[in-house]
Order: structure tokens, then sequence, then C-alpha cells
């Protein structure tokens, strides 16, 4: 036994043991000893070494590349699977699943398990594969530009007849019959290659409907049992057995013609034929055709791939459109039913092949590398993922009944292992490598505080992995700035202006549409200025506030001063007002034309002399007739001009006015100064005679008429005129003895009665009535005693007129 290098337990409890040649593995005492020395290639190698990965999987280094053992699974990866080295001293996988080969140097290889390539190196006659089929026998068929090739253990092996010609397509019938279509090449007639069941090898079965030389697309057995061939410029075409040979013919879709470009031919799993075209789809159900566009809701009318979906649908894509649409037919044809534009990841590229694999999930060949679609997430697989290249080719899709994934490609087969499938790769580890201040000063305290002045922080971020570095993509954000993520490219944030306060700076990252890295954090607080730190800014509140007290009691005393000087003015207007107020009154009661009191004057005043009267007449009525006053009564005149009418009528209006005035003036100078004058009305005047005695009070009518008789009434332009007047009085009380037995109102038409006394019975004089106590009106009344005169009772009447002179009433 050679030394023991190296001793490792695997995911299943087994205990594996390495020597330079030697491999042996122990599943327990009872057990017997595996010895797998077998399975390493070359010669011994200089450190037998292994390496258990998290996995389980046990790894051995060697002379021919990497041996690698997984349960009852095993396989080498040398320079055949992409090792630059033949040889390999360490090896290692790690958490992102790449594989790490220690030889001259280092050398990663990315997912090298999930996805195998197959080029010219292992044997395919081309890198350009087409397309791929696993015939029911378990044989694996690759289509590629220069022949067609089947695997065998240990390589490839190409079709003799196939080389030198472009194969395309597929097709095994019910029966095993496989067919192979491609590019006619150098011959005339396009020809089929066709292997029947039971036979060994292929022969050539003429497409003689398309005239001249074509291109076979697709292959398909439709639902009426016919193989259906599709070409790019001959239109579609429909191969039956006859006899032992075939006769074709040509297929001219509803709308379409001999020379439609077919695309794709693809069966459903209710047995209905899809045809993809440049004029839309086809949809044939071994009866009828039915014809899309996109009148039908198909987004443009070429349709390059077809994807049988669940029993009565299909995913097709579009030629110059991204996206996919779900087609499904019903008894009444086939509608849309799906528009898939989303998410943009999935739909980015042009999609050359699609199909679903034996999970039901969608995979997608783009020129963009492969695209899965599991679980409304998108993943993409790229070179480092192990394909042989990104561009996909057109209709190159095969899915095996284990699960795996093939994929013809411009630069090789890809194949995806189903059981090596890892999970989705990890997210890259976010680090916040280092935070730097305004100075870029790297600032390490766990929360620095950071001055004012200082404060245009950078955060440095890295994404931490290996897989795709190209594809990071990072996010971050200032919390107590920004609540949301922000993208960006860069490795490093800068901050500036940030107020001061407590801050967490955040980032994270991932792989293109992956999940997200867990968040990386550092916090950070920012200082405040002098002048924004709570001392200061409590002192400003302070002064601010004693300064708004200040400014509010100035402004109150400021108002209180104004409010003075608006109230002295208020007061001083009202002043005014009520001055103006009573001289408006005055006004309203004096004549205009004789300066006189007029009748208004009187209504305000008489009231308030009346009671005055009444109660002097009351008490002087209390005493003994002896000691009676004599002077209480109050005496009315009533005075009317006589003959006032000519004046105006034969002097003019201006001429009564004078007249008027200076009766006024002649009035005033006949009373006494305590008499009272009013202009009544017209040429009309009263005379109110206070605290007079009524028999004395003949003397003042004799008075009144004679100023008004003596006076010259001067016209003023040399006409000087002589008038009379008439006059009757009354004195009020009425009947001193019952105050209240008349009123003044009576008082005043008596004095009236009289004047008209003195007019009617000859003008020029006066006419008194003074009313009589306690006598009884004689039978037949004397002369000078008037009774009953208007129910006023027994009364004296006196006047200028000479004794015996009749007084008309
Ligand atoms: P009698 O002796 O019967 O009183 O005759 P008379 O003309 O004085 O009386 P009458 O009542 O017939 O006419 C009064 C006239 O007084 C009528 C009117 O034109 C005049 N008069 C009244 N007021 C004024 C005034 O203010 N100015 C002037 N110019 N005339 C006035
Ligand atoms: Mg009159
Ligand atoms: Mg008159």
């Amino acid at each position: 036994m050679e030394p023991v290098q190296a001793v490792v337990q695997d995911g299943r409890g087994r205990i594996w043991i390495r020597g330079r040649q030697t491999l042996l593995a122990l599943a327990g005492f009872e057990a017997p000893v595996e010895d797998l020395s077998a399975s390493l290639p070359g010669a011994a190698v200089q450190k037998g070494e292994l390496y258990l990965d998290r996995t389980g999987r046990v790894w051995a280094p060697t002379n021919h590349g990497i041996a690698w053992f997984d349960g009852p699974r095993r396989g080498l990866i040398d320079t055949s699977r992409g090792l630059t080295n033949e040889w390999a001293t360490t090896v290692m996988v790690d958490r992102e699943g790449s594989l790490w080969v220690g030889s001259e140097g280092v050398q990663r290889l990315q997912g090298r398990l999930a996805w195998t390539s197959f080029t010219r190196r292992q044997g395919l006659p081309s890198d350009t594969v087409w397309a791929v089929l696993r015939d029911r026998n378990g044989t694996l068929w690759a289509a590629t530009n220069s022949g067609v090739a089947q695997a065998k253990q240990g390589g490839w092996v190409t079709l003799p007849m196939s080389r030198d010609r472009s194969f395309y397509a597929f097709a095994q019938s019910p029966s095993g019959d496989l067919w192979i279509g491609g590019n006619s090449g150098h011959a005339g007639t396009n020809t089929l290659l066709v292997r029947t069941h039971g036979a060994s090898n292929f022969r050539a079965v003429s497409l003689g409907s398309a005239v001249g030389p074509s291109t076979v697309n697709s292959l398909a057995f439709g639902p009426d049992g016919a193989l259906y061939v599709a070409t790019l410029a001959h239109g579609l075409h429909r191969l039956i057995a006859k006899g032992a040979d075939y006769t074709s013919g040509a297929v001219v879709l509803p709308g379409g013609d001999a020379k439609e470009q077919i695309n794709q031919l693809a069966i459903d799993r209710a047995g209905h034929l899809w045809v993809s075209s440049k004029r839309g789809l086809a949809v044939f159900d071994g009866h009828h055709w039915h014809r899309l566009d996109a009148s039908d809701g198909l987004r443009e009318q070429e349709i390059e791939t077809i994807t049988p979906a669940d029993s009565n649908s299909v995913w097709v894509s579009y030629w110059n459109l991204t996206g996919l649409t779900l087609v499904r037919i019903t008894d009444s044809g086939a509608v849309i039913s799906t528009q898939l534009t989303r998410p943009e990841a999935l739909v980015a590229d042009t999609i050359y092949s699609a199909g679903l694999d034996r999970k039901g999930v969608l995979w997608l060949g783009t020129a963009m590398g492969i695209k899965r679609f599991r679980n409304g997430v998108s993943e993409r697989f790229g070179q480092s993922d192990g394909l042989p290249g990104e561009d996909a080719a057109a209709n190159g899709f095969w899915g095996d009944a284990d699960g795996d994934v093939w994929f013809g490609m411009a630069n090789g087969l890809a194949h995806f292992s189903a059981r090596n499938d890892v999970a989705l790769a990890p997210p890259p580890t976010t680090v916040i490598t280092g935070l730097q201040d305004g100075h870029s000063r790297l600032l390490s305290a766990t929360i620095p505080s950071v001055p004012w002045k200082d404060r245009a922080l950078t955060f440095h971020v890295a994404a931490l992995g290996f897989l795709y570095p190209g594809r990071v993509q990072r996010q971050v954000r200032l919390l107590g700035l920004e609540d949301a993520w922000r993208d960006t490219n860069v490795s490093e944030s800068r901050f500036t202006g940030l107020l001061p306060g407590s801050y967490r700076f955040q980032a994270r990252s991932r792989y293109s549409d992956g999940v997200f890295s867990a968040v990386a954090s550092r916090a950070v607080v920012i200082l405040p200025p002098w002048w924004l730190t709570w001392w200061f800014l409590t002192l400003a509140a302070m002064a601010c506030g004693l300064l708004a007290v200040l400014a509010v009691r100035s402004r109150h005393a400021h108002l209180h001063r104004k409010n003075l000087q608006l109230e002295a003015l208020v007061a001083d207007r009202t002043r005014d007002l009520l001055i103006a107020n009573a001289a408006i009154e005055e006004s309203s009661m004096i004549d205009p034309l004789t300066g006189l009191k007029n009748r208004r004057y009187l209504d305000a005043f008489m009231p308030e002399e009346l009671a005055r009267c009444i109660r002097e007449i009351r008490s002087n009525m209390s005493r003994k007739p002896a000691e009676r006053h004599r002077n209480i009564d109050l005496c009315v005149f009533m005075v009317d001009l006589d003959h006032f009418k000519s004046v105006n009528d034969d002097h003019g209006h201006a001429a009564g006015d004078i007249v008027l005035q200076q009766v006024g003036v002649v009035l005033r100078k006949a009373c006494r100064e305590s008499d009272m004058l009013v202009r009544w009305g017209g040429e009309e005047f009263l005379i109110l005679a206070r605290n007079s005695d009524r028999c004395q009070v003949q003397a003042l009518a004799s008075q009144v008429c004679e100023a008004i008789r003596q006076h010259p009434f001067d016209l003023g332009n040399g006409v000087v005129l002589r008038k009379s007047c008439s006059l009757g009085f009354a004195a009020f009380p009425l009947l001193p003895s019952k105050p209240d037995r008349f009123g003044w109102d009576q008082t005043l038409k008596l004095a009236d009665r009289c004047m008209y006394a003195a007019k009617r019975s000859g003008r020029n004089a006066w006419v008194g009535c003074l009313l009589q106590d306690n006598v009884p009106v004689p039978a037949d009344p004397t002369p000078g005693m008037l009774h009953e005169i208007d129910g006023y009772g027994p009364c004296r009447v006196v006047s200028s007129f000479p004794e015996g002179h009749a007084l008309h009433w």
C-alpha cells in the first residue's frame, strides 16, 4: 500500500482514502471496501488530494483532469471540458458553485456541472448546431452545419451521407422512422434523410413537390399521419408513404402561397399541427386549417418559434418583437389568451428557440444566452456558466425525459444537467469597505461623529463574489435622508450638504435579476454647527420670545395712545354733531322770511308751557281771592293782515315779502320781550303773551293794531304802503276755575273765531273773548256778552269797535 495522502468523509458518510494512484471508499466496517482507483485516470500524481464540497461531492485532482464522485455518479473534468492544464494538484468548489483548480496557477470554472458544452473538440462535425433530438432508442442526434452526428460512447459519430450539408430539422414518426431535413446542398432537389424503423441505414427521399434547391426548416408529423415539411422559400409540403416510396405535395395555407416562408412546425399535446410563418400562425386539426394573424391579436405577422404549452395551446415568439404570446385553440378556433411582455429580463432579447422541460419550465434560446423562467423569476445562463457561446440557434431546443435540456447554438451544443442543477446563484456579499469624511479621512469608529464642516461623506461599497462581475447591480440608500433604494453603478456613494442628525447608510447587491444580498449597514452621526446646537437654539428662542413680548407691549402702548386720541376725536365730533343738530333743529323752527318762530316751534314748546301755566293757575286758584296773582294768564293773539293779497297783486310777491318782514319787526317792537311771536302761516301771526292779566290784555291788542296801522311799509322803490290788521284774542286757560275744561287747541280756535269776527265785522279792529265762569247765560244776552259760541258757554266779548257796532261771527 502506497502512502495515504488524504482521508475525507462524504455526504453519505462514506470514508474516502486517497493514495497517489489509489482511491478507496468505505461505507462502514460491515460493507466491502469499494476500489475506485480505476476512476483516477493517468499516471501517479505528486499529491493525492481529496476535496469534499458542501453538497457532499468528493473531488480528486489527477494528472489527467479532476475526477468527481457524487453517490453512484462520477465524472471527469479534463481539457475537453475547458481545463487549461491536463494535471491539477488541488481543487475546490466555492460558495457560488464555481470550481477552482490549482495547477500552473489557478483556474476557475463556473457552473461546469450544470452545463456541459460540445464542440468539434468533442467530435461534432461543426460548432454550429441547429437541431437536437433523442430517438426512441435513447440515441442523441445533433444536426449541424456540416452534417448530422449521433452521440456514442467516447464521442460523436457523423453520418457519412450527411457530411458537407447543413441540417436543421428532425422528426420521428409514431412508428419510429427518423427523418432529417436540411439544405439541399449541391443537389437540384432537396432530399430528406430517413431511417425507417428497424433499418440500420438512412436513405434519401426526394422532396419532389418543392421545385429547385430549397432549405427545410422544420419537420413534424401531423394529425393526419403525414410528414409536414417546412421550407424557407417553397412553402409547406406534405409527404406520405406510397408503397415502399413516398410522394410529396405542396400545402398552401389559407391566405398564403407556394412561396411562403415557413419557420417552424410543432405538435401540441392534443395533436394539432401548428405552423409559424412570415404571415402569421396556422393550425391544423386533421381536417381544417385555421390561420391567425395580427388581426387576431398576434403582435406582429412574422412568427418565429412555437412551443407547445398544455394540450391546446402554444407559446409563440416573434421575428422582430420581443415577448411571447400564448395562443389557445378552442371549439370556435384559435384565440390569443396571454401576452407575456414581462419580466423585462426574460423577454429583452430576440428569442430563437424555446421549449418546456419535463417539469413544464420554459426555456428560451436567445441572442444573449439561454434563459429559464421559473416561478416568475428569469435566470440567464451565459458563457461563464459553461455555455459554448451566447448565440442560440433557431429551433434548436430539445428537452429530455429526465429533465435535461439541450440547446443547439452557434458555437456548439449546450447540455443542461437537471441533476447538477444548483440553486440560483447566491447574491454577492455586500460590504461597506470604508467611510471617508470631507477631508478624505477614513472614519474608523463604529458610529463616527462627523463635525459639521467635514460632513461631505463618501461610503465605499464592495459586492464580493466571483460569478458575474459584469452583472453586479448595487443599491444604496441613506436612511435619515431617503427611504427608497437607489441603483448605482459605482462602488462609492457621496453625500454632501447633510443636515445634522443620525444616519444609517445601507447597501445591497445582486447578480442581474437575482435576489439581493443581505443589507450592509454603517451608521454615522453628523454633529450640528454651533449655531444649530441646542444651547444656542434655546438662547435664540428665548431672545425671540423676549423680543416678541417687548414688541407686543410697545404695540399695546401705541394702540392705547391711538385709542385715547380716537376717543377724544369722537367726543369732539359728537359735540360738533350735537351743535349742528341743534342748529338744524332750531333753523327748522324759524321762519326764514321773518326770522320769527314757526308753528313747529310752537308744537315743541307748548306742552311744557301749558303744563307750567296750568300748574300756576291751579296754585293761584287755591289761594284766597284777595291773594291771587293776576299776571298768570297766557294770552293768545291771532293777527291777520287786511287785504294783503292786494299787495301781491298790485306790487308783486317780493313786495308782499317785504311787507311781511316789516310786520315781523313791527310786532316785535309792539310786544314785550317775554312775549313769543310766531308766524302762523301766510300773512297770519300769533302772539303769545305769557304772564299776562286777561283783564289788561285789550291794551296790548290796541297797541298791536295801532303799531301796524302807523307803520309806513316802505317797499324800497319809493312806494310806501299803509296796512291794517284784524286781531282776535283769547286767554288760556279759557276757564281759570276749570283749567282742564278746554284745551289749548280750543283756545287757539276761539282766538281765530275772534279774529274772523273782527274781519267780518269791518276789519282794522280787534275782538276778544273771555269765558265767564258761574254766570248764568241770560235769555236775552246783553251786547258784549256772547254766549254759547260753539259750545264754549257764556263769555264776555270785547272789541275795538264802537259801542253798538254789531259783530258778525
Ligand atoms: P283779508 O282782509 O280777508 O284777510 O284779505 P287778504 O287779502 O289779506 O287775505 P287772503 O286770505 O284773501 O289772501 C292772503 C294772501 O296772502 C294770499 C297770498 O298770496 C298772500 N301770502 C301768503 N303768504 C305770503 C308770503 O309769504 N309772501 C307774499 N308775498 N304773499 C303771501
Ligand atoms: Mg288771511
Ligand atoms: Mg288777510
